[in-house]
């Protein structure tokens, strides 16, 4: 372990706040661990949204106009044999985002050894999502044979990616090429890309619904009848009132809305515990049906 790694663990170790929430989904068990937490530009959350109505939003819940606090998620997934890591936080500390990037040492902190780790699943190649991957160290102590799974879209987009419709600024949409690109550099050998849907172990399947990125996914996880689905990118905390409001990290808008809309009519029919990368932390809650359209729950803490 390099000293930068062994520093930041011993503080994940001493921290108060919770870093690391547990979850059983029937036999398989969900870890879910915080990266920190991402301040993009609160416009960013609803770039095609009247200032007014967005700012009156933000009012109503004692948010700040300016900066957003937008939670950053991953989780490990435990199935029979397997350890499965979805996404992978920031990794590191940016100018940008001096409160993120402790995602490699909060895992360690939660007792689970990159070594152990047997499949990677990426929801999709946004640099808060590959980030912890390309720490430096990180590489090395995986295993040499990690199965590394995304789509085929996904992996295709990121070798000429079109920001044309995103809302990014112009140094994150360079990190989220410098990212992405040695993200493929660095995993060539252990790329895993599937069309549609993939079974990733038993009870946790990974299936393509585009939007955000052209290829991104969530995965649905069940076991003895309880479900639970990571949904990556597709819900933030605005997405329950407005589905409808363009997040500026979307590489088609329009159809992230409606990927949105799907996948709520699905968790509300289903009752499906959904865990989300931008919802705060652990991020765990139920999608209800409401007068408007839904409304969030979360689950209570059970400590
Ligand atoms: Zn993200």
């Amino acid at each position: 372990m390099n000293s930068k790694l062994n520093k930041n663990l011993r503080t994940a170790r001493d921290e108060i706040v919770p870093s690391r929430y547990v979850v059983n989904v029937g036999d398989i068990e969900v870890i879910i661990i915080s990266d920190g937490i991402l301040t993009p530009p609160a416009e960013s959350m609803a770039t095609n949204a009247d200032p007014k109505t967005r700012n009156a939003w933000l009012d109503e819940r004692f948010l700040d106009h300016d900066a957003f606090d937008w939670a950053l998620n991953a989780v490990v997934v435990r199935s029979g044999d397997q350890t499965i890591l979805i996404d992978s936080g920031l990794g590191e500390e940016y100018p940008s985002f001096p409160r993120a990037g402790q995602f490699v040492a909060r895992l360690e902190a939660a007792g689970v050894d990159l070594a152990s780790v047997t499949d990677v699943v990426l929801t999709h190649m946004h640099f808060d999502h590959v980030g912890g991957l390309l720490v430096q160290g990180v590489r090395d102590r995986l295993a040499r044979d990690v199965r590394v799974h995304l789509s085929a879209a996904e992996a295709a987009f990121w070798t000429n990616p079109d920001f044309s419709r995103t809302a990014m600024p112009p140094d994150l949409a360079e990190l989220a090429r410098s990212a992405s690109r040695e993200f493929l550099s660095v995993y060539a050998d252990n790329l895993m890309t599937f069309e549609h849907e993939t079974m990733i172990a038993p009870g946790v399947v990974a299936t393509k619904t585009g939007g955000h990125t052209p290829g991104h996914s969530v995965v649905r996880i069940s076991s003895n009848g309880e479900k639970l689905m990571f949904g990556g990118d597709a819900l933030f905390p605005v997405s329950f009132d407005h589905p409808e409001w363009h997040n500026g990290f979307e590489h088609d808008p329009e159809e992230a809305t409606n990927v949105r809309l799907r996948l709520m009519a699905e968790l509300a029919g289903t009752g499906s515990w959904l865990v989300s990368t931008h919802l705060p932390f652990p991020s765990l809650g139920r999608v209800a049906p409401s007068e408007k359209l839904y409304r969030w729950v979360p689950a209570p803490w059970d400590y």
